[in-house]
Formats: C-alpha cells, sequence, structure tokens
C-alpha cells in the first residue's frame, strides 16, 4: 500500500458529532455525501460526548472502594447507549444490537466491581475503563450506518492500532500499524464497504489494550490516513474549522481558511483544544491535507491544512491558551552556569518523564513551566538538592501563532501593550519563529485572550479569514 489512494478519505467524527441519535443522523449524511461522489471512507469516531470523563470518574470511584458510586454511572451510560441504539435502529437490527451492548456493559460492570475489590486503579486498567467509550459508539456508528445503505463494517480499533504498552498516552507502532490496516481494512474498502472504528483506543503487540491519551481521536485518524495513504483527512466537529482563537472565549472569532502544518502543531500543542497536537505528524510525512470541518454546518468550507502557509497581511493566524501549569524557580547563584548544571537540572524532570513547556534563564535563576502533576513535589525536592527551589502552580501560557510574525517588526510591543494590564511572569518566542508566547496567572486568561483578539484581528485579512461571517458582537451602552 505505498501508493496514494486518491479516492480514500479518513473521516473522524468527535463526540458532539455522535452525542445522540440526531447527532450519528448528521453523520451518516455526511459520509453518504462523501459515498456519493465515489469517494470511499474510513470512519473514525470518538465515544459520545462525556462519556469519556464519565468512564474516567467510575474508574477512579471504584479505585478509591466506592463500588456502588461507579456501578451507578455505569448504568447511567448503559441506559444512554441502548436508548440512542433504540432510536437510530429499526426492530431487528435493535434487537441484534442491544445484547452486544449489554454484554459490553456486563464486562465494564465485572471490572469496576474487580478494581473496588483490589481497591487500586492502575494505568492500565484505566485505560481498559475508558476503552469502552470509543468501543460502544464505534458498534452503534457503524449500525446505524448499514441501517442506511451506507455497508458500515465494525473494526475493533484494537486490532489495529499497535501501540507500546504506555498505558495513558501509548506510543503509536506505525510500521505494524500499517501493516494491520492492510490485512483487515483495505479488504472492507475493496468490498464497497465502510470501516468504522474507534478513535483513542489501541493495544500492545500482545493485546493489551491501551490509550493514546485525551483527545486521541484525531490521531487515530491522522495514523489511518497515513498508514493507508489516503488522500485526505477529515476532522469533523462543532465548529466551523480552526478559528483565531477558542470560540468559548471569543464569540467573535473567525474561522481561520488555511492554516500551515506548523502553525496548525504549534497551536495544538499550545493549547487550541480543536486539534490534537500528534495529528499532523503521520500527514505530514506522506503530505497528506487535513481539513477540519463542522459536523452541525457541514456546508461550511471549513479549515485546510497545508504544507505551506498562504501569505497574510496579519502577523498572527490565532491565539491559544493552556491552563493548569506550574512556573519552577530554581536558583543558584554558584554554581549556575558552570559545566554541567543545566544537564543536572534537566535530568531531573528527564528522570520523572515530565516536559517541560517553556525555559528562561538569568545569571542566577532559570524559570521552567511545566504541566501541573503529581510528581512535582518529588521533583522539586530532588532539585533542592542543588538550588533553591519555588514552584507555583494555576498559571497559564498564551501563545500567538503565525507565520508572518516574521516580517512584522515591532510585534511584541503591541502584544505586551495590549495586555500591559496583565502581570506577566515569563516571555518567550520560539526558535520556530511562528510562536510568541507568555505566562500569566490561570485566572487573566480569558482577559488577555480577548484583549489581543480584539487588537490583532480587528481588520483582518480577508483572504486568509472568512471575514463575512464574523459574528457582531454586542457593545454595551
Ligand atoms: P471533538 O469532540 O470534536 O474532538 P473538541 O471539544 O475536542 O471537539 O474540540 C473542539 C472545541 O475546541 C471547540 O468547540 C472549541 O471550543 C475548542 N477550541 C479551542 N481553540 C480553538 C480554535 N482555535 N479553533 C476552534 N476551536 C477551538
Ligand atoms: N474520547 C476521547 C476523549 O474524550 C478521545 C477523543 O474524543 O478524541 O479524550
Ligand atoms: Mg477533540
Amino acid at each position: 500500500m505505498s501508493t496514494v489512494r486518491e479516492q480514500l478519505v479518513v473521516m473522524k467524527f468527535g463526540g458532539t458529532s455522535v452525542e445522540d441519535a440526531k447527532a450519528i443522523e448528521r453523520t451518516a449524511a455526511i459520509v453518504r455525501g462523501r459515498r456519493d461522489r465515489n469517494l470511499e471512507a474510513v470512519v473514525v469516531v470518538s465515544a459520545m460526548a462525556k462519556v469519556t470523563d464519565q468512564l474516567l470518574a467510575a474508574a477512579a470511584a471504584a479505585g478509591r472502594d466506592d463500588k456502588a458510586g461507579a456501578l451507578a454511572i455505569s448504568a447511567r451510560l448503559r441506559h444512554r447507549h441502548i436508548d440512542t441504539a433504540a432510536e437510530l435502529l429499526d426492530g431487528e437490527r435493535f434487537v441484534h444490537l442491544q445484547p452486544a451492548i449489554n454484554h459490553e456493559f456486563d464486562a465494564l460492570d465485572d471490572l469496576l466491581r474487580g478494581i473496588a475489590a483490589v481497591g487500586e486503579l492502575t494505568a492500565r486498567t484505566n485505560d481498559l475503563v475508558v476503552s469502552f467509550g470509543e468501543r460502544l459508539s464505534s458498534r452503534m456508528v457503524a449500525a446505524a450506518f448499514e441501517q442506511r445503505g451506507l455497508q458500515g463494517a465494525h473494526v475493533d480499533a484494537r486490532t489495529c492500532i499497535v501501540t507500546d504498552g504506555n498505558y495513558g498516552k501509548a506510543v503509536p507502532q506505525e510500521a505494524a500499524i500499517e501493516a494491520k490496516l492492510a490485512e483487515l481494512v483495505l479488504p472492507l474498502i475493496q468490498a464497497g464497504q465502510t470501516p468504522v472504528m474507534g478513535g483513542f483506543i489501541g493495544a500492545t503487540a500482545e493485546g493489551i489494550t491501551t490509550t493514546l491519551g485525551r483527545g486521541g481521536s484525531d490521531y487515530t485518524a491522522a495514523l489511518v490516513g497515513g498508514g493507508m495513504h489516503a488522500g485526505a483527512i477529515e476532522i469533523w466537529t462543532d465548529v466551523n474549522g480552526i478559528m483565531t482563537t477558542d470560540p468559548r472565549i471569543c464569540p467573535d472569532a473567525l474561522r481561520v481558511k488555511t492554516i500551515s502544518f506548523e502553525e496548525a502543531a504549534e497551536l495544538a500543542y499550545f493549547g487550541a483544544k480543536v486539534l490534537h497536537p500528534a495529528t499532523i505528524l503521520p500527514a505530514v510525512q506522506k503530505s497528506i491535507p487535513v481539513w477540519v470541518l463542522n459536523s452541525r454546518n457541514a456546508e461550511n468550507e471549513g479549515t485546510k491544512i497545508t504544507a505551506l502557509a498562504p501569505r497574510c497581511a496579519s502577523p498572527f493566524k490565532s491565539i491559544a491558551a493552556k491552563k493548569r501549569l506550574t512556573i519552577i524557580d530554581v536558583v543558584a547563584s554558584r554554581m549556575l552556569m558552570s559545566h554541567g548544571y543545566l544537564k543536572a537540572v534537566f535530568d531531573v524532570f528527564d528522570k520523572y518523564k515530565c516536559a517541560i513547556d517553556m525555559v528562561s534563564t538569568s545569571e542566577v535563576s532559570i524559570s521552567l513551566t511545566v504541566d501541573s502533576n503529581e510528581k512535582l513535589p518529588e521533583i522539586c525536592e530532588e532539585l533542592g538538592k542543588i538550588a533553591d527551589v519555588k514552584y507555583e502552580g494555576r498559571k497559564a501560557l498564551v501563545c500567538l501563532v503565525g507565520e508572518d510574525i516574521r516580517g512584522h517588526n515591532g510585534i511584541a510591543g503591541q502584544v505586551f501593550s495590549a495586555v500591559s494590564h496583565i502581570n506577566v511572569r515569563m516571555i518567550s518566542q520560539g526558535a520556530s519563529e511562528i510562536n510568541m508566547s507568555f505566562m500569566i496567572d490561570e485566572e487573566d486568561v480569558e482577559e488577555a485572550v480577548r484583549s489581543l483578539h480584539k487588537h490583532f484581528f480587528v481588520d483582518p485579512d480577508e483572504t486568509v479569514f472568512d471575514v463575512a461571517a464574523r459574528v457582531p458582537v454586542a457593545v454595551k451602552a
């Protein structure tokens, strides 16, 4: 399968696109639209909206011996899935699927009882619990497609998405995945069927269930697109595409019509939830165009992510923010900058597998930012042996991304005057020169993003942003 399969589209539908029977109807109609254009489709679905959070809550409840609480969550989920299946399917098909759904929930209940009995929730068992979300949604969607003449064929993602055993954030094994897709999914496409699989989940070569990390269904879509040399990857979600910022913070955010892989990756990494950060890589490696589209407004053109960014008169394409970060200040007046000192500091983070987002150094101190995590006390205790260490949580990173920063002078001045009323802790301009980011307190994020958005997107370049669709924002008298 090394040549491009131009007519193949990998279509990923997020949680809101399969949240209930109506959403699944819309999803089926979108897939039909592609099939009617003689395209082949592989469909990747998330769990129904909020199901992953609820499964995590059930696992956590079982882990602290709250068996009743865990089983109550599972019972509510069972009803939701059965009710949705009943609404979607005709009598005969429902009678066929209902026992399969019940069987999955019986297995989930046994698992939750087991966790409660042992009184311990391991990362491996946690992955197994959350995997039920995508296992169930993909079965229902496949059955719904089958009934609607789309020849839906359910594929258990765990048979194709081969990963290592790093539970909670497993690393996909691309060569093995490509081979499995050729063996198990390609024949279905060749037979005119529409394979439907859950995103986010995979299994080790030994068959133990794993997950790719939160938001990982996008990543699955990219792995399938890359592994099958698809002509395009479509990420269907609940907004019109990649916007100039999170529309939940700025309702007047504009759709970005085209964005480069590099810009999209940077945005995703720095907190724009619309795309999982790892999604871009398999697509870039194989030069597969990625589209972000709205399943509630399928007519909209969405955002096209391509290798090269179009020239843009505005310096930035979008603003992202990432919360729940911690700043660590390492002060060591005597030893700093001496040979091997930075290595000693970074080795401590490495030992605890803690990724660093941003670093700034002065004569006597290093400031680092990391995702808040439960290992911080240990990390700081160990750093305390070679320096004075302080850490402060509830911080956030605001990041402005755009390849055209390079061509604009005085941008830093504009950024910081737009947020001059906010206390800025650390500043960085990435080596890639396509992002500018700074750290602030978590509670200042919304205000900072709104001020920056107002400043930089007041008169946006119409060739890059969908200015015509701008939502007028009510002005207070
Ligand atoms: P899905 O379940 O389809 O994967 P997500 O909730 O993971 O959807 O991602 C879509 C959400 O991402 C949007 O509803 C929006 O609130 C948020 N978002 C954050 N930043 C952006 C951005 N720059 N552009 C578009 N959406 C964004
Ligand atoms: N269902 C998973 C989550 O909520 C994966 C995804 O939706 O992308 O994180
Ligand atoms: Mg998502």
